[in-house]
């Protein structure tokens, strides 16, 4: 039993970290990104422990993905059932229950009132790789349309329409040809100069595809879609106005363009709704999600409008995607998500965003503070005037939550994001917060 609160013993990272990080940097590609020494050896719920035996408050889910917790008892016993029983037998060439059991309940569960169907990959990327061919395929039209600071992915398909940090792009081109990029709806940094108020009032940020890009680079006949996450992760946790995923809807229909959501680290109930985009009334016509769907086990799907997913045999297949054991572990997450984490998603995202509003006045560093659910990100500035960020003091902020017991992760330029699994409770988020309100106090001295 790994408790409900953390507990640092030993100096970090302790001896057994120590031993692990050095083989780690024999062997490991060096291409990973870590802010800092964690070595885990077990998670239970809210909590890992690591391998000197020191225990933390786990805000960083795995990077969004252990949506109930780690090692959820139902989860871990789904996955032990099916693994006792078939592990594999790939759903490219052979039936088995659960691949259409689960295609059955996502197509129920994701948003449109139209009938669905559904493909299995492994990961994010891939369920972007398989968005992308499939708009391409179906409307024989071959640009995309992508917003910067979105990160879709690394091969190469998803990494053309990824533009949130320069170092997963730089010596990989050439690119996927025909993605064009356009700004992102940002009330904090609107890219128009706007206030906040008037941003949010008529974001005009979509206008610009009709203004600007269909007139100059990207012929509307040529774009097979518009790609966009309905909340920006990586980039910096941006909540977009209200009105930004309509407009483009309309842009879509207006063209016979279709709209791809990006839902793999706002869906699965991190937002206090199922999907991201419920929050707006907009449905896509190609949704694909991954990380939180299967608590862990990798899994990754691409929901499309039936009509629209009218590949034929042979066109697109992996050999692991929708594996049975990842099946398994996704209908019970859904399960839980169902019956208790999204509610407590919302319920425990209203508490962590009220407690965090008043931190732009009691902390000069913090520019803004933004979320919905447990998707929340505070960004840390040099000056609330000039909103330059500090990517520095975010940086030292990580490092110290770390030393404390608290696991964050940051994103875009100068954020830190917390994004617990969706079991966190009250005392827990307190504790956090409480932690990191006394680090911010440290380093404002
Ligand atoms: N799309 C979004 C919005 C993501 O946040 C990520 C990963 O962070 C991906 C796609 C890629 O997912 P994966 O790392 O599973 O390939």
């Amino acid at each position: 039993m790994l408790g409900r609160m953390p507990h640092i013993k030993t100096a970090l990272p302790g001896p057994e970290a120590q031993k692990m990080l050095a083989l780690d940097r024999r062997y490991v590609s060096p291409s990973y990104l870590r802010d800092y020494p964690l070595v885990a050896k077990s998670g239970e719920g809210m909590i890992v422990e690591d391998v000197d035996g020191n225990t933390f408050l786990d805000f960083s889910a795995g990077i969004a993905v252990v949506s109930t917790g780690h090692c959820h008892p139902d989860v871990v016993g789904a996955i032990q059932r099916q693994a006792g029983q078939l592990i594999h037998m790939s759903g490219t060439d052979f039936y088995y229950p659960l691949l259409a059991q689960l295609a059955e309940k996502l197509a129920a569960i994701a948003p449109g009132n139209f009938e669905k169907k559904v493909y299995f990959g492994n990961s994010g990327t891939e369920a972007m790789e398989a968005a992308m061919k499939l708009a391409r395929y179906y409307t024989r039209r071959d640009r995309f349309i992508a917003f910067y600071n979105c990160f879709h992915g690394r091969t190469y398909g998803s990494l053309s329409l990824t533009s949130s940090k320069v170092p997963q792009r730089r010596n990989f081109g050439p690119l996927l040809a025909g993605v064009t990029h356009t700004r992102y709806g940002n009330p904090y940094r609107c890219p128009h100069g706007r206030e906040r108020a008037e941003c949010m009032k008529d974001c005009i940020c979509p206008d610009e595809i009709e203004n600007l890009l269909f007139r100059t680079v990207a012929p509307p006949e040529d774009v097979a879609a518009i790609v966009v996450e309905p909340v920006q992760g990586e980039g910096g946790y941006v909540v977009p106005p209200p009105g930004f995923l309509k407009k483009l809807r309309q842009i879509a229909d207006r063209h016979g363009i279709l709209l791809i959501f990006d839902e793999v680290q706002c869906g699965m109930g991190r937002t206090g709704k199922m999907w991201a985009c419920e929050h707006d009334g907009v449905a896509p016509d190609i949704l694909i999600t991954a990380k939180g769907i299967a608590s862990g086990m990798p899994l990754g799907v691409t929901i499309a409008r039936a009509e629209i997913m009218s590949w034929g045999a042979g066109a697109h297949a992996s050999t692991f995607g929708g594996n049975p054991v990842c099946c398994a572990a996704a209908l019970e997450t859904i399960r839980l998500l169902q019956e208790k984490y999204i509610s407590n998603a919302a319920r425990m995202g209203e508490y962590i965003m009220g407690r965090l509003a008043g931190w732009t006045s009691r902390h000069r560093t913090v520019g803004d503070v933004r979320g919905r659910g447990l998707m929340i990100g505070f960004e840390l500035v040099k000056d609330q005037k000039t909103r330059e960020p500090n990517p520095e003091a975010r940086n030292q902020v990580i490092q110290r939550a770390f030393e404390r017991g608290l696991l964050v992760l940051g994103c875009g330029d100068s954020t830190i994001r917390l994004m617990p699994p969706l079991v966190v409770e009250r005392d827990q988020a307190d504790l956090a917060l409480d932690i990191l309100d006394g680090v911010l106090a440290e380093i404002e001295k």
